[in-house]
């Protein structure tokens, strides 16, 4: 089945870029020190509800990200939430995630997330070793993870997830493997275990530039993915994603919508959103973002329509990701061919190599190929 306009869209994103400081390796779209802007903000998030929306429109996820949401004061958070209430209610059943950082997330903060539906937290923890957080300029404590993963359990959450990364420079195997320990002494429902990147632009890449900082070896990053690979499901949480571990039934269903290039909303500064045929990309800036939802004009920066070929492209290197991989028949009734005929000299390589496996039901990465993906499914992307 074609995925397009006419496909009800039931998942949405929304950006709050606010922090208490940015962290030296974030290429997100983020502001700190400008709390002054939250009211402005919080005006432009409804203007874009109303003129993207025009109506409410019930959905089965909904991602507040950011940024840091739970930064956001009571009030705000309160005024945000009634606003999705209204603009983006959830249907029976639907998962309602919000990012968080442990620090300064209080009581009080998750009480009104509780109030409001919410039911998957998403922390920010990336270690528990103080050495490696004040490495990341992150502001909390390995204590405060353990505090605040206690209070929402107190607070009635029954879906935590917990973020961490790995090839941070200075973090040796012993302290990736003493996180994952300490992650699944939490008892998590979700895990996510990312690789460090230095993206151009951040104060990290020029660090790196200059000598200052020094990239974990290849090999060592390697092993900690494997480790990740090795323990989490071990203990439970089985490998759905490249990045992604968690228990059955609680994968995170809204990361799987564009994993399964569905359509999506996109509210807020820097987000984007799909409609199945166009993606739409807002502005980074958050200032030029308010000013123009506020004057009444459109906050989307660029548009993007994908043709058949970048579709069906797109769809195998975002399908890839998920461990279960590709449904063969469904991609062909979806887009009109199989896999293999985007790149069939790639494709019988992968194969050969042992880093594709293709059965007549599904096409997937192996373990093997989950540690060059990378690799792999760009050779699908270009014609
Ligand atoms: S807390 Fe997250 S979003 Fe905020 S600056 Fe740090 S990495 Fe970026």
């Amino acid at each position: 089945m074609p995925v397009g306009p006419d496909v009800i869209t039931r998942a949405a994103y929304v950006h709050v870029p606010f922090c208490v400081h940015r962290c030296g390796y974030c290429d997100f779209t983020v502001v700190a020190g400008r709390n002054d802007l939250m009211h402005a903000y919080l005006d432009a998030i409804e203007c874009e509800l109303r003129r993207e929306l025009k109506s409410p429109r019930p959905v089965s996820t909904l991602f507040i990200g950011g940024g840091t949401p739970t930064y956001l004061p009571v009030p705000a958070l309160e005024r945000l939430l009634s606003l999705l209430q209204a603009w983006l209610p959830l249907e029976v059943g639907a998962e309602f995630s919000v990012e968080a950082n442990p620090a300064g997330f209080d009581r009080s903060r998750m009480d009104v997330l509780q109030q409001f539906g919410v039911n998957r937290i998403s922390l920010g923890v990336q270690a528990f070793q103080q050495e490696t957080l004040q490495v990341l300029e992150r502001d909390h404590s390995p204590q405060d993870v353990a505090r605040v993963v206690d209070q929402l359990r107190q607070a009635g959450f029954a879906n935590a997830a917990i973020d961490l990364i790995y090839g941070v420079p200075g973090q040796s195997l012993e302290d990736w493997n003493a996180s994952l320990a300490a992650t699944l002494a939490l008892n998590p429902q979700h895990v996510s275990t990312y690789g460090l990147t230095f993206e151009k632009g951040t104060t990290f890449w020029g660090r790196l530039n200059k000598g200052d900082l020094k990239r974990a070896d290849e090999e060592l990053e390697r092993e900690m993915y494997s480790q990740g690979m090795q323990q989490l499901p071990a203990a439970g949480l089985n490998q759905y994603e490249l990045s992604n571990f968690a228990r059955p039934g609680f994968e995170c269903r809204h990361n799987q919508t564009y994993w399964r290039a569905e359509p999506y909303f996109g509210f807020g500064p820097g987000a984007a959103g799909f409609d199945g045929r166009q993606r739409h990309l807002n502005h980074r800036s958050v200032t030029t973002w308010i000013r123009r939802v506020l004057n009444g004009e459109s906050g989307i920066m660029e548009s993007e329509t994908l043709d058949a070929d970048l579709a069906a492209r797109e769809a195998v290197m975002l399908g890839l990701r998920q461990v279960q991989g590709i449904d063969r028949s469904h991609y062909q009734s979806r887009f009109g061919r199989d896999v293999r005929e985007l790149s069939p000299i790639a494709f019988d390589q992968f194969v050969a190599t042992g880093w594709l496996e293709a059965t007549d039901q599904s096409i997937r990465l192996t373990r093997e190929g989950r540690f060059v993906a990378d690799t792999v499914m760009s050779e699908f992307l270009v014609p």
